[in-house]
This record gives C-alpha cells, sequence and structure tokens, in this order.
C-alpha cells in the first residue's frame, strides 16, 4: 500500500509556518503510545535499593516480561502482583493479598529499602487507593522499609509520565536543607550511571559543589532541597516533578537539555553561571568534551544531512532531538510531534530550531499517519506499533523507545546519538541489496 511520492510537499512545509511552538496544532484523537509501567523498565536499575511492585493484572505482568527481556532468575528489582477475578469480588481481598505479596517479598529480598507500588490501568486497580495501601504496608514493615506510591497506567498519555509520576512521588521523601545551607544543585532525570558519572566529573572540574542526581543510586541518599537548591531538568518529560521541587523551594535554571555538543554545553553553561563559574574555567573544562563530541557527530553528518525527519510523539524527547538533527547533522524538520509540550521547559531548544517548524501536540493518529505519508519524510521516529505498517509502507522508522533506553545524554555519546539515526538508513540499504 505504497502511498505515491507527493510532489506538493513544499506546499506542506510552508503552511508549517503558522504552526511553531506558540501554535501548535493540538490533537486530542487516537493515540499510539506505551503505557507508563515501561518506564520501570530503565528505573529499576537505577536505585539499588528499591523494588517496584506492579499491582495490576496478567497483560502488566506479560507486558513488563517481555519490554524488560529480564529473566526471572536474574532477580530484576520489579514484580507484577496480579490482581486476579478472585479479588475483584472486594477490596478486603486486594489488601489481603498485597500483605501476602509484600511480606513474602521482603523475606526473599532484606537488601530492600523502598518499595514502590506501581498503579495500573484495570478498573480493579484503579478502584484501589494506592496512597492507602502504601501507608498501611508502611504501618506493617516501616520504618525498615519506605514505602512509594505512583500511577504508571495506560491511561496517561505517554510512557515517560511513568518516570515523572515516581520522581514525583520521591520529591515528597526528600529532607528540608538545613538551616543555612549553602546553594546546592539536583539534576533531575535518569541517566545512565556512566552518563551520570560523566556529568559528575564535568561539575567536580567545574568546582560547583554539592550536586545530587535524582532519582539517587541508593535510597538512604535522597538530596536535601530547599530555597538554596537549584534544578536543572536533564530530561525534558518531569513537568510534574519540577511543580513539586518548585513547591519545595527549588529554583529550576532553564536550558535546552543535554543532547549533542551545543545542547550539553548550554545545559552545563546554565548551572555554571548559576554557580559562579568563571568563563575561562568553564571554556578551559568542557573544551576537549566539546572538540571530541564535534568530531564524533561530524562522522556521520553525510549520512544525515538534508535528510527529511518526522517525529510521531511518543517520548517527550521529540523536541530536543529534533534541535539535535537539525543543527548539528544538518537534517530538515518536516514534524515535531510530541505528546505534550512543556514550552516553558523547551524555550531552550525552540530558540535553537527554525521559526517555520511545525509542531503538533496530542495525536490524532490517522490523521498524524495522513500528514506523513503526504509529506514523505526520509526518516520517521515513532512508537513500535507505527513502525511496523510505515516499514511496510517503504518509509524508514526508528523506535523512539530506544532513545530513552540508550545513553545518550552529553559529549561522549553525541556521536552514538547520531550514529542511531544512521542506523535504520543503513538497515534500509542492507535489505535492498537483499531484495
Ligand atoms: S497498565 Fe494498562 S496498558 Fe499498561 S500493561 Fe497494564 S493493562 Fe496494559
Amino acid at each position: 500500500m505504497n502511498a505515491p511520492f507527493n510532489p506538493h510537499a513544499p506546499v506542506i512545509a510552508r503552511a508549517a509556518s503558522e504552526r511553531g511552538p506558540a501554535n501548535p496544532l493540538r490533537q486530542r484523537g487516537q493515540h499510539e503510545v506505551f503505557c507508563g509501567l515501561t518506564s520501570i523498565i530503565w528505573l529499576h536499575r537505577k536505585m539499588q535499593d528499591a523494588f517496584f511492585l506492579i499491582v495490576g493484572s496478567r497483560t502488566c505482568a506479560h507486558l513488563m516480561q517481555s519490554a524488560a527481556g529480564v529473566m526471572i532468575f536474574a532477580e530484576p528489582r520489579f514484580a507484577t502482583a496480579v490482581i486476579d477475578e478472585r479479588d475483584l469480588a472486594g477490596m478486603a481481598d486486594v489488601h489481603d493479598e498485597l500483605d501476602k505479596v509484600v511480606a513474602r517479598l521482603l523475606a526473599r529480598r532484606p537488601e530492600i529499602r523502598m518499595l514502590v507500588l506501581v498503579g495500573s490501568c484495570p478498573s480493579e486497580v484503579i478502584k484501589l487507593d494506592l496512597a492507602k495501601a502504601a501507608e498501611r504496608q508502611g504501618q506493617l514493615h516501616g520504618p525498615a522499609v519506605r514505602f512509594l506510591h505512583y500511577s504508571g497506567s495506560g491511561i496517561e498519555t505517554t510512557f515517560t509520565q511513568g518516570e515523572d509520576n515516581f520522581l514525583t512521588s520521591l520529591v515528597k521523601e526528600l529532607p528540608a536543607e538545613p538551616v543555612g545551607a549553602r546553594q546546592s544543585l539536583i539534576v533531575a532525570g535518569a541517566m545512565a550511571d556512566v552518563v551520570e558519572d560523566q556529568f559528575r566529573r564535568i561539575f567536580d572540574a567545574l568546582g560547583m559543589g554539592h550536586v545530587s542526581f535524582l532519582p539517587p543510586r541508593n535510597s538512604t541518599a535522597l538530596p536535601h532541597v530547599g530555597p538554596n537548591t537549584r534544578l536543572l531538568l536533564a530530561q525534558p518529560f518531569l513537568g510534574e516533578t519540577t511543580k513539586a521541587l518548585d513547591a519545595r523551594g527549588a529554583k529550576h535554571l532553564l536550558a535546552p537539555f543535554p543532547l549533542g555538543e551545543e545542547g550539553t554545553t548550554a545545559w552545563l553553561k546554565a548551572a555554571a553561571d548559576a554557580f559562579g563559574v568563571d568563563p575561562g574555567r568553564f571554556a578551559a573544562i568542557t573544551g576537549p568534551g566539546r572538540a571530541r563530541a564535534r568530531t564524533a557527530v561530524e562522522r556521520y553528518r553525510p549520512a544525515l544531512q538534508d535528510k527529511r525527519v518526522f517525529f510521531f510523539p511518543d517520548s517527550q524527547l521529540e523536541p530536543s532531538l529534533a534541535r539535535f538533527l537539525h543543527r548539528e547533522t544538518g537534517m530538515d524538520i518536516v514534524e515535531i510531534g510530541t505528546p505534550f509540550l512543556h514550552r516553558h521547559h523547551l524555550a531552550g531548544e525552540f530558540e535553537l530550531l527554525p521559526e517555520h517548524v511545525f509542531v503538533s501536540e496530542g495525536q490524532d493518529v490517522d490523521k498524524q499517519l495522513d500528514r506523513c505519508r503526504t509529506a514523505r519524510p526520509d526518516l520517521v521516529v515513532c512508537g513500535m506499533g507505527l513502525a511496523n505498517p510505515l516499514e511496510a509502507e517503504g518509509i524508514t522508522t526508528k523506535w523512539s523507545i530506544e532513545l530513552v533506553f540508550t545513553p545518550i545524554q552529553g559529549y561522549e555519546q553525541a556521536g552514538d546519538l547520531a550514529e542511531l539515526f544512521v542506523r535504520p538508513f543503513a538497515r534500509r540499504d542492507r535489505l535492498k541489496g537483499i531484495a
């Protein structure tokens, strides 16, 4: 069912000028997304003494097992308490079932210091008051084990909301800043440990003092928060977390996100300026990393330059990725679809994107597919559910979820990030060679 090449595509690109970030195309139709449980796949690797217990159905258990691809004997730090039909007769049964599951789990895994109850979308689970359930478990097993709860339900709009909901619940646990505390920095948003270590080395070299990452690697290392805390977001999808930290007194440092050489430099600079780092020192510390990042990305530029990319809304990383691809690899942006447009957080990204860029917020999937087929982009970044049908129509795709699982932030990862977008073209060339 190949759609023919559309010679009128430039007309669509011109119409795009009316749909910039200030006036995006807003669509509230059928949308194609993963549920927020998916975020447990990267979160459970971050906190060494935390455990994510999904209160859900067999569907949730299957999703997690297949998406995470973790063998049970690998002792993953997540599991599903399956609330089956027997439990639906009454909430008392659900609480009894949870009591049993939690007691068994804590007996078998005594290293757990934080147990996170994660809500899901089956109607029976929605009826359960998860806050009360967490409080009840806290009374049974606290204070040795801390209980948190959040919703990872498929009713939320997109899978990265799972991390936002988790961090929002974690913010409530952060201790208050001691009186007279000096300025400190919280970097919010899960990143791979290797990336976090690289940033920590840079912050240390800049002499920035007390820098913490949220989530921390251990539940006993929660950073304090208060009016002397500055907040730097490592991920753009943390709207609720930002509000929660703001309510605790933290001040958000606005910056583009640390993708590519340019984004990483601007992100580090926002923090360095807030901490009064001398510009000469900043240039000296970041210079070698910037040069390495530029060289690494340059290698992939010939494969990407002038290619046209279309983003379907999925991870909420779309505007930042578009900025990186446009500015550092020379790709043209056909449409930036994003589930939510955190305009305030993304202001720095849109300043670096062309004024005429087409932005859509939310989704009406059939209409968006029509726009995509008409525009015939060289590459579509989308969720897994849309990738196969589009590939079958001859459109090259990239799974957006891969960009959340892969270390892509920072100078040392800039080349890898570019390479992730070259791979789909290489795969298509190989397939053509086979055909
Ligand atoms: S939370 Fe809902 S959408 Fe997600 S796996 Fe469970 S049943 Fe499916």
